[in-house]
């Protein structure tokens, strides 16, 4: 089901896909590796160091050298590798948890991929968030790396064999 789902997008995506090169992004955007939804852009990085991340480095990301990666590990040991944002293109859950926070004095919301419901990551905001004291300024996405895939590095996986279609 799956499977399908994700060759239908694809294809959809690669016919959308502009071919005459005057695209001007030419970095295009971190995408969800499970639907193709656009997720995150270059402009949208910004880094927000953590001292409880248990490992941290750099890589080129969307075309910016140096973007901080940081490792962390839950209370049930699962570990994630997790790039920073001022913002994204995700849907944050309602409720809101302060307990075993990444970022202290920060809570955290899951966020999902706004099409496929897939997990990316998590919002933070202020814990008391209060939309009287605070604003959207005030919050940072945190994005699982493995849960996404560079635009540029997709085009190979947008050439589907007509096999493969449905
Ligand atoms: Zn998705």
């Amino acid at each position: 089901m799956n499977f399908f789902c994700f060759i239908s997008i694809s294809a959809v995506v690669f016919l959308f896909k502009p071919t005459d090169g005057h695209s001007t992004d030419k970095q295009g955007g971190m995408l969800c590796r499970q639907c193709g939804e656009t997720i995150l852009t270059a402009d949208q990085l910004k880094y927000y160091p953590s001292t409880l991340a248990i490992e941290r480095w750099n890589k080129t990301i969307l075309g910016q050298p140096y973007t901080n990666i940081q490792r962390f590990v839950n209370p049930q040991k699962s570990e994630f590798n997790l790039i920073t944002a001022k913002s994204a293109n995700i849907y944050a859950l309602e409720n809101a948890h302060s307990e075993a926070t990444w970022f202290p004095s920060y809570a955290w919301r899951i966020s999902v991929c706004p099409r496929c419901k897939q997990h990316l990551g998590w919002k933070f905001q202020p814990i008391l968030f209060n939309h009287l004291l605070h604003s959207e300024d005030d919050t940072f996405v945190a994005l699982i790396i493995d849960k996404l895939l560079e635009e540029k590095e997709s085009d190979s996986l947008l050439l589907v064999p007509k096999s493969y279609k449905s």
